[in-house]
């Protein structure tokens, strides 16, 4: 008896469940992936990314590390970005945020920030994903592609759009300056509240 029997027999249970439904379902897979998503989030195990949109496996190509960090000196990111862009060709780049992120807390605090600039990090995220070489070349090339960026709620499990979704690079201009109003309309107040925590 392995100490991990009860997994095994969890996944047991979950492929039959699949398989009932339909018996060829990992058969096709095995032989192919087409999905239409990328979906870059954090390794919070609250935030299970198949799960919170319920796409079956084959649907999403997943990136996840802490705090949904996303720069040019990433090599594993960027050998998902490029695989997931030039072999997929995924249509939809997902930048998913969460709320409570400790990852995204510890880097703000540290630097000086409140919560307020979570809001920022997740533009920032978005912004980033947006300038990278992969992506640009895509657009370039008239690839369809958007990048877009949401934030969950653990203590809810909604995934709601932040209202970031680009999808040329004429349209990272119009998106910056419709974030940077956003976050002056938001009331500062909460923001500084949560600092002190
Ligand atoms: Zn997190």
């Amino acid at each position: 008896m392995g100490q991990l029997d009860h997994l095994l027999k969890k996944n047991r249970a979950w492929a039959d469940g699949i398989k009932a439904q339909d018996p060829q379902f990992f058969h096709r897979l095995s032989n192919q992936q087409a999905p239409e998503y990328l979906w870059i989030g954090c390794a919070d195990s609250r935030v299970p990314a198949n799960q919170i949109v319920d796409l079956l496996p084959g649907e999403l190509f997943v990136h996840r590390n802490v705090a949904n960090v996303v720069v040019h000196t990433d090599f594993n990111c960027l050998s998902v970005l490029q695989f997931a862009i030039e072999v997929l060709k995924v249509k939809h780049i997902l930048v998913v945020g969460h709320y409570g992120c400790g990852g995204v807390r510890a880097a703000l605090l540290n630097e000086g920030f409140g919560l307020i600039s979570n809001w920022l990090r997740h533009v920032q995220d978005v912004g980033h994903v947006c300038q990278n070489n992969i992506v640009q070349e895509a657009w370039r090339r008239g690839q369809p592609l958007t990048v877009h960026g949401f934030v969950y709620d653990v203590a809810d499990g909604i995934l709601r759009d932040m209202g970031l979704s680009v999808a040329s690079e004429e349209d990272r201009e119009r998106v910056r300056q419709n974030s940077i109003d956003e976050l002056v309309q938001r009331p500062v107040r909460s923001g500084r509240q949560k600092v002190v925590q």
